[in-house]
């Protein structure tokens, strides 16, 4: 069936499952009713989740699971059903839902724009032949003056953007562009080859059968002991969340390489965290990977990269050395989390990313049982996550976060980025993942 995600004709990852049906590895979307009779299953099997509510299913009877889903479909069982729309708005404004929701059903393309303005990001097209009629629906409204859930900018907001433009550029965060324009790194290790690339495709096609149905933990000591012995490494940041994986790969192999990327822009309460976890953890392979002096020499000698060209700037504290730590490795442990939202609202648990297998084995995790972990385990937090930084990376990028907002609003705040590069892979070197 065709999807409109986000204005455009999309690719649909998931897949509606009825209540008996056998799970597949991919993308799931689940009734409400199999949620609540089924959750621990579910919840062991890693997938990544979707959860259908019917008109009359408010989004009050699972509010406290909401992270768990990477989509909340809104079943429309007649257009003149007014709830689910009540229902997107609730998502939104009061349950701070930042994942994809979702409408499908008796729809009418009269009611895009409407849709739309209550948080709706995707839709169910029926009949591909109306994909003509909703795409002229799409069109029909470009300003708005009201302030709604879809948090698009205001006519107000778009006059001082061209006001600003007619002002003389500011030398601060113009220059988002890519950096395909800088001289290539000279030690960047070659790409992986095609048939490398395969083999990690077909390796994560085979885990995610096989262990499809282990924890977090579970996962870990196949993939650390048995799949990938002395090939695996953890990248950690020391960040706010990230006392949790390293505990758990502390009670597997205390001398598992532990990467952690010192960009000389960190914070010093994360670079003390850093020393805390190690020692507590006895954590005996910790390895601070740093930019190499000549490309900061070459493209950053000032310092201040980071407020002209953020992408290169972590292009050359972050990707390219974690690129080139990375060599002899073939697979690599993140702690990315689906709660995260944005570009994580769908991350698998197994993955291939340029030629290695990559392992996140809390993707599934919500913010809860994290802090349960936490509390259980008696681990200690960043110091700055009591002062509002909700997630830590480098200083000059890295702001408080206000109640209500996304966790990682903080990071680049004010700039079209939310990524720092490390897990973005070029489509040519493949990017397969499993459902897990
Ligand atoms: S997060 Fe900021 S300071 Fe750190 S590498 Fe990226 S742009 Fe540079």
């Amino acid at each position: 069936m065709p999807l409109i995600r986000d204005g455009n004709l999309a690719l649909d990852p998931w897949v509606h499952r009825g209540d008996d049906d056998p799970l597949a590895d991919g993308p799931t979307i689940v009734s409400l009713d199999r949620w609540k009779r089924d959750r621990d299953t579910l919840l062991k099997r890693n997938l990544a989740l979707g959860l259908r509510l019917k008109s009359d299913q408010a989004p009050a009877q699972v509010a406290a699971d909401l992270g768990h889903f990477g989509v909340v479909a809104l079943e429309f069982p007649t257009f003149k059903d007014g709830r689910p729309f009540s229902y997107a708005k609730l998502l939104r404004d009061r349950y701070q839902y930042k994942g994809e929701v979702r409408a499908f059903g008796h729809i009418l393309r009269d009611q895009y724009l409407f849709l739309d303005r209550l948080g709706v990001n995707s839709i169910e097209v029926k009949d591909a032949k109306q994909l003509g009629e909703w795409r002229k629906a799409m069109a029909e409204f470009t300003v708005f003056y009201q302030p709604a859930a879809d948090v698009r900018r205001l006519a107000m907001a778009l006059r001082r953007q061209v006001a600003n433009a007619l002002k003389p550029s500011r030398p601060d965060f113009d220059d988002l562009t890519p950096v395909a324009d800088v001289p290539p790194d000279p030690d960047a290790p070659p790409p992986p080859s095609p048939s490398r690339i395969a083999v990690a495709d077909a390796k994560v096609r085979a885990f995610s059968h096989k262990y499809g149905h282990l924890s977090a933990q579970k996962l870990l000591a196949a993939m650390i002991e048995t799949e990938f012995s002395g090939r695996i490494a953890l990248v950690s940041s020391f960040g706010t969340e990230a006392a949790v994986l390293l505990h758990m790969v502390s009670e597997i192999d205390r001398n598992l390489p532990v990467l952690f990327l010192d960009t000389q822009k960190l914070f010093g309460e994360t670079l003390r965290y850093r020393d805390q976890l190690v020692g507590r953890l006895g954590l005996a392979n910790v390895q601070t990977i740093r930019p190499d002096p000549a490309r900061i020499k070459e493209l950053d000698s000032n310092g201040l990269l980071f407020s002209r060209r953020a992408n290169l700037c972590c292009q050359i504290r972050k990707v390219e050395p974690l690129e080139r730590a990375l060599q002899g490795y073939e697979a690599w442990i993140t702690g990315r989390k689906r709660y995260q939202g944005r570009r994580r609202a769908v991350l698998p648990v197994i993955e291939a990313a340029a030629g290695r297998v990559k392992i996140n084995p809390l993707a599934g995790w919500s913010k809860d049982l994290l802090d349960e972990y936490f509390i259980e385990h008696g681990l200690p937090r960043h110091p700055l996550e009591a002062e509002g930084f909700l997630s830590i990376g480098c200083m000059p990028c890295t702001d408080r976060v206000a109640p209500g907002e996304d966790m990682r609003a903080g990071r680049w705040r004010g700039q079209d980025k939310d990524e720092c590069g490390i897990h973005e892979t070029p489509a040519s070197q493949s990017l397969t993942s499993s459902g897990l």
